[in-house]
C-alpha cells in the first residue's frame, strides 16, 4: 500500500497543553492519535494563571479553537511597568494584536487545560488518563511501542512527547538530553477581592519591586489576579514548597514588599484562601527533539521562563506545525526534520528572551538603579518600533501545502 494513503496513528504522551492541540490538529491533517496523561484528572492549581498571546490565539485559530480561549479570558493588551517607589517607567504592548484587533488574554491555567481537553474530547480524540509514560522504543518497522507505569503498552506509527518541561520522553529520545533549569524566582500568586489597587481594566501593571517582583491585572469581576516572584538562588524541592503554608506565604510576601510605595501589600492583605508557590524552569536547547519515530514538542523541548508570557503559545504553534508538516510530508523523518527547521531558531530566540526578562527581576541595588534608568528608553523603543513583532506576528497558514 502507498505509505502516504495509510491512515497512520499518534501516540501523544501529555494531556497539557501541547497535547489536546496536537491530537485536534492531526486530525484535521487526517491523522488519528490518543492521548495518554499521566494524571487522573484535570491540573487544579491555586492561583496559577497565563497570558496567552496573539500568536498563540492565531495558531489556535489555525484549527478553529481559538474562541476556547477567547472565551475562558479576559483581555490584556497593555502592561504598565512601575519601580518599587511608585515612579511610571513606561507602558507597551502586552502579547500582541491580531489583524482583526483580537487581543492577548489572561486566564486561569485549569481553565486552559479544561478548554481544551474538552474540545478535544468533543471532537472525538480519545484521551486515557493514569497513563505514565516509562519508556518507548522504535520497532524495526519504523514505528514505535510506548510502555506505561500501569504496565500496559500501546503501538504507533509515531509518538509526540507533550510531556512537559521534566519530560520523559525527551530522555527516551536521548538518555544525555538536559535537563531543566531552575529559574531563581519563585512564582506565588492568587486572586484579591475588595483591594485598593489602581488598575486599569486591560493593563497588566508590572512592579520591579525594591525586593520582588509583582504583577496584576483587574478582571471584569472586580477581583485583582495577580502574581509575586519571590527571589530564591537554590531551588527547593517539591516538599520544601509544599512545607510552606498559607499564612507563612503571606508574611514572606507582606515582608518582601514592604518597604515599596505600590499596592502589592493590599492586594495580598485581600487575597482569601490558599496560597502556593512554584519553582519554575527553562530549556535554553534541546539537542535532540526526534529520534526515529519520536519528537517532543512544547515545554519538552524548549520550556521558557513565564516572563517571557509565550509558554503555552509555543506549545500551540508547536503543535500545529508539527501536523502540517506530518500531513504534507508522509515520510515521518522528513516531516521532522522539516518541522524542526522551521521551529527551532523561532523557540530558542523566545527562551533566550524570557531568561533575560527574569533575570531583569533580580537585579541588585545598582542593577536596579540602572534598570529604572535605562527602562523607559527600552520600553519607548519596544513601544513604537514594535520590536517584539517578530515574537507576536508568527502566522501560522493551515491551508498553504509544505514543499517537500
Ligand atoms: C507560574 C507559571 C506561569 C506561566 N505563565 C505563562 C504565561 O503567562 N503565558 C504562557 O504562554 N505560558 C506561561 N507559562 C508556561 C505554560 O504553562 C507552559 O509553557 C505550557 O503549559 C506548556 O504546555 P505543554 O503542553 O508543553 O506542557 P504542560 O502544560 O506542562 O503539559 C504536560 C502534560 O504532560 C503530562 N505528563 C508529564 N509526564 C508525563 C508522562 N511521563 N506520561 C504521561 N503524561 C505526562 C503532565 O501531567 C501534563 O498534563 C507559565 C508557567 C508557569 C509555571
Amino acid at each position: 500500500m502507498n505509505a502516504a494513503r495509510k491512515r497512520r496513528k499518534a501516540l501523544i504522551i501529555g494531556g497539557g497543553v501541547a497535547g489536546p492541540v496536537a491530537a485536534m490538529a492531526l486530525q484535521r491533517a487526517g491523522i488519528e492519535s490518543v492521548v495518554y496523561e499521566a494524571y487522573a484528572g484535570g491540573a487544579d492549581e491555586v492561583g496559577s494563571f497565563l497570558t496567552f498571546a496573539s500568536n498563540g490565539l492565531d495558531a489556535l485559530r489555525a484549527i478553529d479553537a481559538h474562541h476556547l480561549v477567547l472565551s475562558e479570558g479576559f483581555p490584556t493588551p497593555r502592561m504598565e511597568i512601575q519601580s518599587g517607589t511608585g515612579k511610571y517607567l513606561g507602558e507597551v504592548p502586552n502579547g500582541g494584536t491580531l489583524p482583526d484587533g483580537t487581543v492577548s488574554q489572561t486566564l486561569k491555567r485549569a481553565d486552559l487545560y479544561r478548554a481544551l481537553r474538552d474540545e478535544a474530547l468533543r471532537r472525538g480524540v480519545r484521551i486515557e488518563y493514569g497513563k505514565r509514560l516509562i519508556d518507548a522504543e522504535v520497532t524495526p518497522g519504523g514505528g514505535v511501542v510506548a510502555r506505561f507505569e500501569d504496565a500496559t503498552g500501546s503501538e504507533g506509527d509515531l509518538l509526540i512527547g507533550a510531556d512537559g518541561v521534566h519530560s520523559r520522553t525527551r530522555r527516551i529520545i536521548d538518555p544525555n538530553a538536559p535537563g531543566a533549569r531552575y529559574v531563581p524566582v519563585l512564582n506565588v500568586g492568587g486572586y484579591a477581592r475588595g483591594a485598593r489597587a489602581r488598575a486599569e481594566p486591560g493593563t497588566f501593571r508590572m512592579v520591579f519591586g525594591r525586593r520582588a517582583f509583582f504583577g496584576y491585572a483587574l478582571h471584569p469581576s472586580g477581583e485583582v489576579w495577580w502574581f509575586a516572584n519571590p527571589p530564591r538562588a537554590e531551588e527547593p524541592s517539591g516538599a520544601d514548597l509544599a512545607a510552606i503554608s498559607t499564612e507563612q506565604w503571606r508574611e514572606l510576601l507582606l515582608d518582601l514588599f514592604s518597604e515599596d510605595d505600590t499596592p502589592a501589600a493590599d492586594i495580598i492583605h485581600a487575597t482569601p484562601g490558599k496560597l502556593a508557590g512554584w519553582a519554575t524552569h527553562d530549556l535554553p536547547s534541546v539537542p535532540r527533539w526526534h529520534r526515529g519515530a519520536m519528537i517532543v514538542i512544547g515545554d519538552a523541548a524548549h520550556a521558557t521562563a513565564p516572563s517571557s508570557g509565550q509558554g503555552a503559545s509555543m506549545a500551540i504553534e508547536d503543535a500545529v506545525v508539527l501536523a502540517r508538516c506530518l500531513r504534507d510530508l508522509p515520510e515521518t523523518a522528513r516531516a521532522f526534520a522539516a518541522y524542526e527547521r522551521l521551529r527551532r531558531g523561532r523557540v530558542e530566540r523566545i527562551v533566550a528572551h524570557g531568561a533575560r526578562t527574569s533575570n531583569s527581576k533580580i537585579a541588585g541595588p545598582v542593577g536596579r538603579a540602572l534598570r529604572d534608568l535605562m527602562m523607559p528608553m527600552i520600553l519607548k523603543r519596544i513601544a513604537s518600533g514594535g520590536s517584539l513583532a517578530w515574537m507576536h506576528d508568527y502566522h501560522i497558514d493551515w491551508d498553504e501545502k509544505m514543499a517537500a
